[in-house]
């Protein structure tokens, strides 16, 4: 059995989940153990130093998987702005056919994209900007709600409300991301009306994601009470890991401070330490409130067998279990 969806259909990907782009985690490892799984992975492009770097990520992930994958690009505020241009044709020469925009308006990259036959699906975090995405034509949108790691956008409107919402105004494949770490939610994103889901946090928790053990034990640890919303007052708000750092932008921020003054501690050639050596303070780390939701650190296959089949039992004996037929009503 599987659930099949606009999403598997269109994307040709077998299950209706996401490994969406994370910054200094999507990996090859990672992205090809989500492939074989039979998921979408996104390596993430700026994660690489160099364009050439990319390249080489990509051949990388194409050794350890024969099925699909992509590359997430993101457009958000840089301390040094990469060569977006450069990124992009590498993913082009590359031959990826799925690509990941985020951050910023997916226009200047749409034309370049599907003329070389590759299919984009925009994240977003509002339902205007995933009306403005479609109206451009990109082949599907991943709407981010209020609960997940990295950039959440201004208006804070959680999941249980932007995916329904966006899900009257989308036709094209919908993805549902923020908060998402098991099989509840994914029935749950089915049945608000969206084609699949997007998981973050949760494929950081596995056992092929290459970043510390000790990071993902904390994870673990974790509650849904453990993160900040930095860069609140600069309007490029992210949620990462509560710790001794994002406490301190926040207060530097709160009492006025700007950009300049919290640099250094918010950089992420500081943020990726945390990852290499486990230090959970020496850096800024992305992660969503799903960190509550997340208990173990299993394979990425067992994970997504996992999901799949929980999701399946769950439609086909908890809900449909509730659906009373009339003679029972009867005889009740
Ligand atoms: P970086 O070191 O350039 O910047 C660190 C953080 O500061 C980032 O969150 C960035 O958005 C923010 N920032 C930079 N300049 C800013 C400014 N002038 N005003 C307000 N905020 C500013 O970035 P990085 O850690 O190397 O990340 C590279 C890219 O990946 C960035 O675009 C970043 O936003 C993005 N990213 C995304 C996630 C996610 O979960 N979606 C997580 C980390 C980083």
């Amino acid at each position: 059995m599987s659930i099949r969806t606009k999403f598997t259909e269109t994307f040709g990907i077998e299950h209706p989940i996401v490994q969406g782009g994370m910054q200094w985690v999507g990996r090859a490892e990672l992205v090809a153990a989500v492939a074989n799984s039979g998921a979408l992975g996104f390596i993430t492009a700026l994660t690489q130093p160099t364009p050439a770097d990319l390249a080489n990520e990509i051949a990388k992930c194409r050794d350890l998987t024969d099925k699909p994958f992509g590359v997430n690009l993101t457009i958000l505020p840089t301390i040094n702005p990469p060569p977006y241009d450069e990124y992009r044709q590498v993913i082009v020469d590359s031959g990826i056919k799925i690509v990941e925009t985020a951050g910023s308006n997916p226009a200047p990259h749409l034309p370049m994209f599907h003329d070389n036959g590759i299919k984009v699906l925009h994240k977003c975090t509002s339902v205007r900007h995933a009306v403005k995405a479609q109206s451009l034509g990109v082949d599907g949108i991943s709407i981010d709600g209020f609960e997940c790691a990295g950039h959440p956008g201004e208006d804070d409107i959680p999941g249980l409300v932007l995916i329904p919402a966006a899900a009257d105004k989308i036709d094209i494949p919908l993805i549902a991301s923020g908060g998402f770490a098991d099989a509840r939610g994914l029935v749950a994103a089915l049945a608000l009306g969206a084609d699949g889901i997007n998981m973050g946090s949760r494929f950081m928790c596995t056992v092929e994601s290459a970043i510390h053990q000790k990071v993902k034990e904390a994870i673990v640890a974790g509650s849904e009470l453990d993160t900040e919303l930095i860069f609140r007052p600069l309007r490029n708000t992210a949620r990462v890991a509560s710790n001794t750092v994002s406490r301190e932008v926040v207060e530097t921020l709160n009492r006025g401070g700007q950009f300049e003054d919290v640099k250094d501690l918010v950089a992420g050639s500081r943020g990726v330490k945390v990852y290499e050596t486990g230090d959970l303070d020496a850096g800024i780390w992305s992660v969503g409130a799903s960190m509550g939701l997340i208990n173990d650190i299993p394979t990425v296959g067992d994970l997504v067998a996992r999901m799949v089949d929980e999701a399946e039992q769950l439609i086909g004996s908890r809900l449909s279990d509730m659906i009373a037929d009339e003679e029972e009503e009867n005889v009740a």
